[in-house]
């Protein structure tokens, strides 16, 4: 998909902000710095338009991204970090039950995980949690450059065994570094557009 237009709408904290021009959208969630910025700029050929927004201390927002006029991609806050403090953590939960439950445009959602390592108990509670709202789910195993070739596939196997992925649900081995997995990510993300 080449994205000739890609604007930052709104970084929203809650339902009322959410932009109402009914454009389908699809959620990128993951742990913080597992390279979720990485994706989104790769994907859309920017060098810097998704900044890395889960770092500590900053405000959580749902940040809307609208691509070609045609369709969003939301940027969810990262979770995971271990020093938010509770009070944070339930605002995020709060702030995520608003959203996956009565977005009705949202028609998919990309979970970005680690490649190089075993889906985290976080990763999994966040995967359970969309499939509760059942939400199609796209798996992104990303930083597929710092595993050797010869170990690529134990580690998705992996990664779908621990996530328990639904066999409907697709993953895509990537990496921001070298590109590869964007045409198959691109390939899967159209289907909902
Ligand atoms: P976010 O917090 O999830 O948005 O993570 P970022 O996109 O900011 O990435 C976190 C770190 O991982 C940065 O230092 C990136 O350069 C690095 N990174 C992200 N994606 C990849 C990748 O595919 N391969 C490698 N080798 N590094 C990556």
């Amino acid at each position: 998909m080449k994205i000739t237009n890609a604007e930052i709408v709104i970084s929203a904290v809650s339902k009322k902000q959410y932009p109402d021009d009914r454009l389908p959208e699809i959620a990128l969630a993951g742990r913080s710095n597992v390279g979720k910025s990485s994706f989104i700029n790769k994907l859309i050929n920017r060098k810097n338009l998704a900044r890395t927004s889960s770092k500590p201390g900053k405000t959580q927002t749902l940040n809307f991204y609208r691509l070609n006029d045609a369709f969003y991609f939301v940027d969810v806050p990262g979770y995971g970090y271990a020093k938010v403090s509770k009070k944070e953590r339930e605002k995020w939960g709060t702030m995520m039950e608003e959203y996956f439950e009565t977005r009705d445009t949202l028609k998919a959602v990309v979970l970005i995980t680690d490649s190089r390592h075993e889906p985290t108990r976080d990763d999994i509670q966040m995967y359970d949690f969309l499939k509760y709202f059942e939400l199609p789910v796209i798996v992104i195993a990303t930083k597929i450059d710092k595993v050797p070739k010869n170990k690529r596939s134990s580690h998705l196997k992996r990664t779908r065994e621990t996530l328990e992925m639904e066999p409907e649900d697709e993953l895509v081995a990537f990496s921001s570094e070298t590109g590869d997995g964007k045409d198959e990510s691109w390939r899967l993300l159209r289907r909902y557009l």
